[in-house]
């Protein structure tokens, strides 16, 4: 049984189940495809699009000591890909074609056209869960609804949790290499070189296992405290490695439950609140994956599309290059246009300042954002404009 694994936002060999399972059942090959025109379509900026192409070397370098040949796709659009990745089954004689489900609608809909053309083809096509600790769906009220607020979701999800959520995978043992060439990755895409954000961001699991224990060992502790001074190194940094999946949150969060002796719930203060960031995170993917008009652009509160919003294009650039002339929007703006992250409180301040002080529609500024951050992730910059 030879399986396709198609890497997405999930550029790891750990804790990856679709890679783990396509090898413990039989021989894996890997495909990324490079979709740049659909990516720019969804405001996908330079940062983050380098951070991504470094990211995939270092995976290419992973999947290399596991005996795993990567192949590339460059394909503009998402529609190109289920011809492509047939093509591409057909060329290396496939059985089967593994990934991830991803949540936001373009995607979903790309997965259910891909499928559909590895199904036609009568390919089996197996698709996990990994983007998340707790699957959408799973969290639910007790009429069954999807939950619209995030205290009673966290409530939820601290008591439905199980072992599941802090079990991440190995990496698998190493298969025995089939003839398969490897892609020749590129240095650069769409213009943008791979080390434009390597400096400050290097890709990969290796330096998001380095964060995280770095954090884990220095910083977690002081955590409830320190995330609210921006000026402070008080958070983990790992935002770009999640959003990319050179990490999982699961392995996130069972390095911060073996911090805590082994507890989700009390223990440690920094790390109980640690933990209720990545819930925060599973919160908004779960928003998306239940409520597919966030996906349209639309307010998630209808009534909130009905707000006047000020059309003011000389303030909304004001913002955005850091001369609103109030110090702390200014310099927030000025830490994303030069590093392209923002710490989680300038981040609320920005937003609050463009959407409820200026008035601005806050999807200027969801877009502006996504354009510049290294860790610009659908779900969470949406949930953080919506919020
Ligand atoms: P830590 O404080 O160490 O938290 C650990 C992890 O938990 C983060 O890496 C992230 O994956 C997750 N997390 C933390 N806070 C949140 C949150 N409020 N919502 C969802 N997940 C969270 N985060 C992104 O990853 N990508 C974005 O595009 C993004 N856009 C945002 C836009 C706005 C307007 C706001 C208010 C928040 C946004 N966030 C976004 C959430 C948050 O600000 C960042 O995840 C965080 O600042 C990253 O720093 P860190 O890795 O040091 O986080």
């Amino acid at each position: 049984m030879r399986t396709l694994v198609w890497f997405r936002n999930d550029l790891r060999v750990e804790d990856h189940p679709a890679l783990y399972e396509a090898m413990a059942h039989g021989e894996a090959v890997a495909v990324f495809c490079l979709c740049n025109a659909q990516w720019r379509d969804h405001d996908v900026g330079d940062n983050r699009l380098a951070f991504m192409l470094d990211s995939l070397h270092a995976l290419a370098g992973d999947l290399d000591a596991l005996g795993v040949p990567l192949r590339l796709i460059t394909a503009p659009r998402f529609d190109d890909l289920p011809k492509r990745l047939v093509d591409l089954a057909d060329e290396l004689e496939v059985d089967a074609l593994a990934f991830h489900e991803e949540y936001p609608l373009n995607e979903r809909v790309r997965d259910s056209k891909v499928t559909r053309a590895f199904e036609d083809t009568n390919r089996a096509v197996h698709v996990h869960h990994s983007g998340t600790l707790m699957p959408p769906g799973s969290v639910l009220t007790n009429d069954g609804d999807p939950y619209t607020v995030f205290t009673p979701f966290k409530k939820r999800w601290l008591s439905t949790v199980g072992p599941d959520a802090l079990a991440p995978l190995p990496r698998p043992k190493p298969q025995r290499r089939p003839d398969i060439d490897n892609a020749d990755l590129p240095e650069q895409t769409d213009g943008v070189p791979r080390d434009r954000v390597a400096g400050r961001w290097p890709g990969g699991f290796e330096e998001a296992q380095r964060r995280l224990n770095a954090f884990i060992e220095d910083r977690i502790a002081r955590y409830d405290d320190d995330r609210d001074f921006p000026a402070l190194d008080g958070t983990s940094t790992l935002s770009p490695y999640l959003s990319a999946g050179a990490i999982s949150a699961r392995q996130c969060l069972a390095a911060a439950h073996d911090a805590n002796d082994g507890r989700l719930r009390g223990g440690n203060a920094g790390i109980e609140t640690w933990i209720d960031e990545l819930i925060w995170r599973d919160f908004y993917r779960h928003v998306i994956a239940q409520f597919p008009h966030v996906s349209r652009g639309e307010a998630f509160r209808r009534e909130m599309d009905r707000v006047p919003w000020r059309h003011a294009p000389e303030e909304l650039e004001a913002w955005k290059a850091g001369r609103t002339g109030y110090p702390l929007v200014d310099a927030a703006m000025r830490q994303l246009a030069d590093t392209g992250w923002m710490h989680n409180r300038l981040r609320m301040v920005t937003a609050m300042f463009l959407t409820k002080h200026l008035l601005i529609d806050w999807r200027e500024g969801e877009r502006h954002f996504m354009h510049e951050l290294v860790d610009g992730d659908f779900a969470a910059n949406n949930g953080g404009w919506q919020w």
